[in-house]
């Protein structure tokens, strides 16, 4: 359970550099500062320098590569960022079969994909019939991690999928100030979000949150409110997303998020917790066609995904807009080889269990 918002929010805006415990080792944890945040110029360039400095120091030139399957577009959800809401009648919703994806995944894998990310909305339908059955043939078929992205469950199903033998859940909390969560309409209330989080640390999961920037109504206070949150959590990682207005939305016609914001943001994300999985998530390509990514790559991102959802409902997994950024291996890969890096050899589970052996 958290306490009283108010009375942490005072505690954490005093907290500017702390100290963590990780597995026996103390690090140091930088709180972001609010210039580093706007920081642009020589200034921004220093900033991520550092921060990629940081990645590299604890992961060496290795970034996790994860293959993600979107499973259903189903959404019992109304976020108002999302393409996928319940709401939007223009979708045509789908749901994969076991088969097809257990035949792509177990036989046609990409070589550096060591990690499976299996995407959903909020449909507990799938996670039931097609979700738990992948989990297990996957688990008997192949030594790859197991990270999933279901949203909000049941607590009986979550211990199911971990029975089963997955062991990474993200669950992003998407919005660090209470009232704007709840005028975005995201998932049951953000106490309710931050207990299932809570609960999955403390049932064994390694877990891993994000959030978006730039939603309309964001000020500086609630920007902030994004890193205390994210700093109170017992997470593994974070993601940083910028807001892409969705067509089909109540935000379609918002200006979209601002990509030297959202770059500072994985920047200080990275300053405040070296340890962290920090994504390059493909919407950076959306709102900086001509090299978001790559920035992404070097302000401290370790972890990229590459898309091996089937072609034919691609199409349909609608988060913002239907001309999405679809990262494949080979795109994937040659962005690596641009920004000296190169695919890790563990999966995130493998690394997070303490076993990692990259080059640090
Ligand atoms: S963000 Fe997630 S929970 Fe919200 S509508 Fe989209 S798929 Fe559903």
């Amino acid at each position: 359970m958290v306490a009283n918002p108010e009375t942490k929010t005072k505690k954490r805006l005093h907290l500017t550099v702390n100290r963590i415990q990780l597995n026996g080792t103390i690090i140091k944890a930088s709180f972001p500062k609010i210039d580093e945040l706007q920081a642009r110029g020589r200034a921004q360039e220093a900033f991520h320098a550092q921060a990629e400095g940081v990645a590299r120091e604890r992961f060496g030139n290795e970034v996790f590569v994860r293959g993600v399957v979107e499973v259903s577009n189903y959404c019992r959800e109304n976020c108002h960022y999302c393409g996928m809401r319940r709401d939007n009648r223009d979708l045509t919703r789908y749901r994969a079969q076991v088969d097809q994806l257990a035949e792509l995944l177990v036989h046609h894998c990409p070589s550096s994909v060591r990690e499976l990310d299996i995407q959903a909305g909020e449909d507990p339908v799938v996670v039931r019939r097609v979700v738990l059955p992948l989990i297990r043939i996957l688990r008997e078929e192949t030594s790859l991690g197991i990270t999933l992205c279901l949203g909000s469950l049941s607590w009986d199903l979550y211990r199911q999928l971990r029975e089963a033998g997955a062991e990474t859940y993200i669950l992003k909390f998407e919005i660090g100030d209470p009232e704007l969560y709840a005028e975005m309409e995201s998932p049951g209330t953000h106490r309710e979000r931050i207990e299932h989080i809570e609960h999955l640390a403390s049932e064994g999961w390694n877990v891993s949150s994000g959030f978006i920037v730039g939603l309309p109504g964001e000020n500086e206070r609630k920007m902030m409110a994004n890193f205390e949150l994210a700093q109170e959590l017992p997470l593994a990682g974070c993601s940083v997303s910028p807001f892409v207005p969705g067509e089909t939305t109540p935000l379609a016609r918002a200006p979209m998020g601002n990509i030297d914001l959202t770059l500072n943001s994985m920047a200080a994300l990275r300053v405040m917790r070296p340890d962290w999985l920090i994504p390059c998530v493909s919407a950076l390509n959306i709102v900086e066609p001509d090299g978001g990514y790559e920035r992404g790559l070097r302000a401290g991102a370790n972890l990229v995904t590459i898309n091996l959802t089937p072609s034919e409902v691609r199409g349909e997994y609608l988060l913002y807009k239907r001309d999405r950024f679809l990262m494949t291996e080979e795109t994937i890969l040659k962005s690596l080889g641009r920004a000296g890096l190169k695919p890790a050899e563990q999966s995130v589970a493998e690394a997070l269990s303490g076993s990692w052996s990259g080059s640090c």
